[in-house]
């Protein structure tokens, strides 16, 4: 009976999204069992609409069954692992940076958490994690309390009202979603993979009244938080695509374009032909999508493994933010960095712009 409680509970559970040990015998474990409770809690996502469904791969074996999943041996023991199911998209690495690393280009466990603080960082890992390739070892107790932790305040002295959304999507390569509260609107950047416990935190916060959307890839629920909270997306004509043909604020041309005295939006293309970024101005933060990210060891870099429009447009476009007003970049993906001053913003823009230049020229 109580198999029976627990299949009703994991029903609608989609199995590449659960933690799933090696089933060889036919029989389907307490502890995967708990595991799918555990995803249902978390929220992940399902499109297994039957209990059979479930059932039948449990019993297979694992090398039937591809979608099951295994801890990378590269994690130290312990409750927290990684699968290989890891993107390497970096968020856990700079979210949790004492446990998570990497070791051969994919995250790994390498240093248990052990204060309150370092499991609640690695639990937000867990639930920002955008393919669900972080795992413990048994259901935590606690992650609903960490669910209420987010949206993330990035720093609340020089970035008040800004948050990291968590919850990064699939569906959107991995980017990092941001919200800013503010009197003129909420504001949505990019969207976060689409769950009730963000949504209802963002109750919390006054909802969204807006969504910018700073380019194609970085869509992925659009629609969903749209229908939840009405809200305007704002999108460049350029980057519509069938399932982005109905946003209420098309961008065109080259901008600037502003949301009230507190808001640019810059066009910035060279990514792809339409990229936009956003700007903060009253605390100097520009939301840069996947035109300009960080490296880990401070700098910038322009993702130039990913440009798929055109680098001499994205250079061009990096030189126009020369004489903007900011510290703050705040990339799609990767991690944010905050320079000292308008100068050492432009001295890392130059830098950048002077790589790129270099890395154009015709190699002899
Ligand atoms: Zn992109």
């Amino acid at each position: 009976m109580a198999m029976m409680e627990l299949y009703t509970l994991s029903a609608g559970v989609k199995h590449s999204d659960v933690q799933w040990p090696a089933a060889s015998s036919g029989i389907l474990l307490r502890s995967q069992l708990v595991n799918l409770e555990y995803a249902c809690r978390v929220g992940l996502k399902c499109n297994y609409k039957s209990r059979r469904s479930l059932a039948v791969c449990a019993a297979a074996s694992s090398t039937a069954c591809p979608s099951l999943k295994f801890a990378r041996p590269e994690n130290v023991p312990g409750e927290f692992f990684v699968d290989h199911n890891c993107i390497d998209c970096d968020a856990c690495r700079w979210m949790s940076p004492k446990t998570f690393n990497r070791v051969g280009e994919q995250s790994a466990v390498y240093h248990q958490p052990i204060t309150e603080e370092e499991r609640r960082a690695a639990l937000q890992a867990l639930l920002s994690c955008p393919v669900s390739a972080i795992h413990t070892q048994e259901s935590p107790a606690d992650i609903l309390q960490v669910q209420a932790t987010f949206p993330l305040p990035i720093n609340e002295e020089s970035l008040p009202g800004v948050y990291h959304c968590g919850y990064h999507s699939k569906k959107a390569f991995g980017a990092v979603p941001y919200f800013i509260r503010r009197s003129g609107g909420n504001i949505l950047i990019d969207s976060p993979r689409y769950t009730e416990q963000l949504a209802r935190q963002l109750d919390k916060l006054g909802g969204v009244q807006y969504m910018f959307l700073s380019h194609r890839d970085d869509v992925a629920d659009h629609a969903r938080w749209h229908k939840r909270y009405h809200c305007t997306r704002i999108l460049h004509t350029i980057e519509l695509q069938p399932t982005t043909a109905d946003v209420e604020i098309k961008l065109e041309g080259t901008g600037p374009w502003d949301l009230g005295p507190e808001i640019d939006l810059i066009f910035t293309p060279g990514h792809t032909e339409g990229c936009v970024s956003l700007l903060y101005k009253p605390f100097k933060a520009l939301f840069a999508g996947d035109h300009l990210a960080a490296h880990r060891e401070g700098g910038l870099h322009n993702l130039r493994d990913y440009n798929w429009y055109s680098v001499r447009m994205q250079i061009d476009s990096t030189r126009l933010l020369l004489p903007l007003d900011f510290v703050w970049v705040l990339p799609g993906h990767g991690r944010r960095i905050k320079f000292t001053d308008v100068d050492a913003k432009n001295t890392a823009l130059q830098k950048l712009i002077d790589e790129e230049e270099e890395a154009l020229q015709p190699q002899h």
